[in-house]
């Protein structure tokens, strides 16, 4: 394999720093081209003294702070400049791990450039999923997912010649799976933040507690494997050992077993169609004893059902189901809102929304933006 140039855009989060770690195993395999972070220049500064990238991006306001810093050797960059990083000629591989919608400009441009995209975000693929496939295809680029449960589904699935009967994503249940649901109005956001399983950033954790996560994940999946929403199936896997399985149309099943550390999907979205040794404890199955199943309580987490329906329904309604989303647990992680009315808000802005079919980029931008605003009217 010749050197792999990557572009991390959001390398000083949670994905970020993953990334990072696989990389700097590698240091003679990968060379790192770009890095981008929203606000922590000094870990951007820190990031850019080990692995000497050609370009650093972060928000206008630390420009300044991170240029103080005397880094030399890179060309540092504003946000806006997301799009080209990610279609940059001397860039082979864009690693997206920045949050929320932010994501769906550089994953188009990346597409469009032929790259191969290593999506950690999940919004860009349930806000576009169809557009993104459509142009990825259209100019041979490749989408190897980092989300563990894809990333399962991609490595059960690859080289086989046959339809797949359907998909079983695996879920740890949340911060909530013990909890009963009269109780969940007290949850605070320190309560919500303490995930079980997966050490991950604020806003995923919650939405892994309302299993809104995995309900993005249905719609992801959809847009990956090219599914219909009733091919998707969530079980609740609470030890999150089996990080997917594909139930084939004979009847067998495959799943994918590791450690639940991020490092190993990303390094295979890495090192794919090659498998790399990796520096992780080994997975210890006598070890844990058990693995444990369970259908998911819809009535309990209500917000599942919801991403049912807009994976079945698509056009804009999966982007509105985001956008809601996303300003109503922006709402509860500063204390706005209890934690029982991130759904209510988004069934009230879902409900209401009037669904555009085949929408254009602009159209979902637009249920977007209108979407926020009528979730912060409702907050
Ligand atoms: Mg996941």
């Amino acid at each position: 394999m010749a050197v792999q140039r990557i572009a991390i855009l959001g390398s000083t989060g949670s994905i970020g720093e993953s990334t990072l770690k696989v990389i700097a195993q590698y240091p003679k395999q990968f060379k790192v081209i770009a890095l981008t972070a929203h606000g922590n220049y000094k870990r951007l500064a820190e990031q850019a003294l080990q692995f000497k990238p050609k370009f650093v991006a972060l928000s206008e306001e630390h420009i300044g702070d991170f240029k103080k810093l005397g880094i030399k050797g890179c060309q540092v960059l504003s946000t806006n400049s997301y799009e080209d990083l990610a279609s940059h000629p001397e860039v082979d591989t864009v690693v997206l791990a920045i949050r929320g919608a932010a994501a769906l400009a550089p994953f188009l441009a990346a597409v469009r450039a032929g790259k191969r995209v290593a999506p950690a975000n999940k919004e860009a693929l349930v806000i576009a999923g169809q557009l993104i496939m459509r142009e990825a295809r259209k100019h041979h680029a490749t989408i190897i997912p980092v989300d563990s449960e894809q990333s399962a589904i991609f490595q059960c699935i690859d080289g086989q010649q046959s339809p797949i009967a359907r998909v079983h994503l695996t879920a740890s249940g949340g911060a909530l799976r013990n909890v009963p649901a009269k109780n969940f109005d007290q949850m605070t956001v320190k309560d919500i933040l303490r995930h079980p399983r997966w050490k991950m950033g604020p806003k995923i954790t919650v939405d892994s507690a309302t299993l809104m996560n995995k309900g993005f994940e249905v719609i992801e999946a959809q847009h990956l494997f090219n599914l219909s929403h009733d091919q998707i199936k969530v079980i609740i896997h609470p030890e999150a050992i089996i990080h997917s399985m594909v139930e084939f149309i004979d009847g067998s099943w495959l799943g994918q077993l590791a450690v639940t550390d991020m490092q190993l999907p990303i390094q295979y979205a890495l090192t794919y169609p090659q498998r790399w040794p990796c520096n992780l404890p080994a997975l210890n199955l006598a070890q844990l004893g058990q693995l444990t199943f369970a259908e998911p309580d819809v009535k309990k987490f209500p917000s599942l059902g919801l991403a049912y329906e807009a994976a079945k329904q698509q056009g804009t309604l999966p982007a509105v189901l985001n956008a809601a989303n996303e300003e109503a647990v922006d709402a509860f992680l500063v204390g706005q809102v209890s934690f029982t009315h991130i759904y209510k808000v988004v069934e009230k802005i879902t409900r209401k929304h009037k669904i555009i079919k085949n929408p254009s980029l602009k159209e979902v931008l637009e249920a977007d933006k209108a979407a926020r605003i009528y979730a912060k009217e409702a907050l």
